[in-house]
């Protein structure tokens, strides 16, 4: 360890984050990670079916290339594998009676879409927090 200017403890988002502002100012940076998948909540792995990738955790990360992080150092990303694959329905919230809730990047659809949850926002806010709680 004291061969290290600093210790980052995790490589979730804000672990890594941390990491390569350190790094670009010139500190020697360990990242420690107890699981065996960097990452933290925003990975993605394959859970189902063989060549299904699904977000474990978080799942609507688009801010992150808004972010100042992204701007910074997102020459390096793309340089060493780092890609965006984005749809028109990037995600979607399933129940158990076999509705869903799907996001689309369209305005208009998603407008539709909520409206279809008729009366839209109780009814959707009810159902995600149901959901949520299992
Ligand atoms: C189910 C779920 C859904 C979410 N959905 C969204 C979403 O859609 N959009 C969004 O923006 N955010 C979402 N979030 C929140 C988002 O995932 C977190 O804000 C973000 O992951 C936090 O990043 P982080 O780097 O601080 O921590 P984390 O991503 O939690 O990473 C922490 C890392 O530290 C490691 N660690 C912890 N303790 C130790 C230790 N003692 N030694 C070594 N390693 C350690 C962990 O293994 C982990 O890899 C969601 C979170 C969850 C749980």
């Amino acid at each position: 360890m004291a061969d290290y200017d600093a210790v980052v403890v995790g490589s979730g988002h804000n672990g890594l984050a941390s990491a390569l502002v350190l790094s670009r100012a010139g500190w020697k940076v360990l990242v420690v990670e107890q699981s065996d998948v960097p990452g933290g909540a925003s990975k993605s792995r394959e859970l189902t079916l063989p060549g299904f990738v699904h977000d474990v955790h978080a799942t609507n990360i688009g801010f992150f290339l808004g972010s100042d992080t992204f701007q910074e150092f997102k020459d390096d990303f793309f340089a060493n594998g780092f890609g965006i694959s984005a749809g028109d329905q990037p995600y979607a919230s399933v129940f158990p009676d076999g509705d869903a809730v799907c996001g689309y990047m369209d305005p208009q659809k998603m407008v539709g879409e909520l409206a279809r949850q008729n009366p839209p926002t109780p009814r959707l806010g009810r159902r995600c927090c149901r959901s949520s709680a299992g």
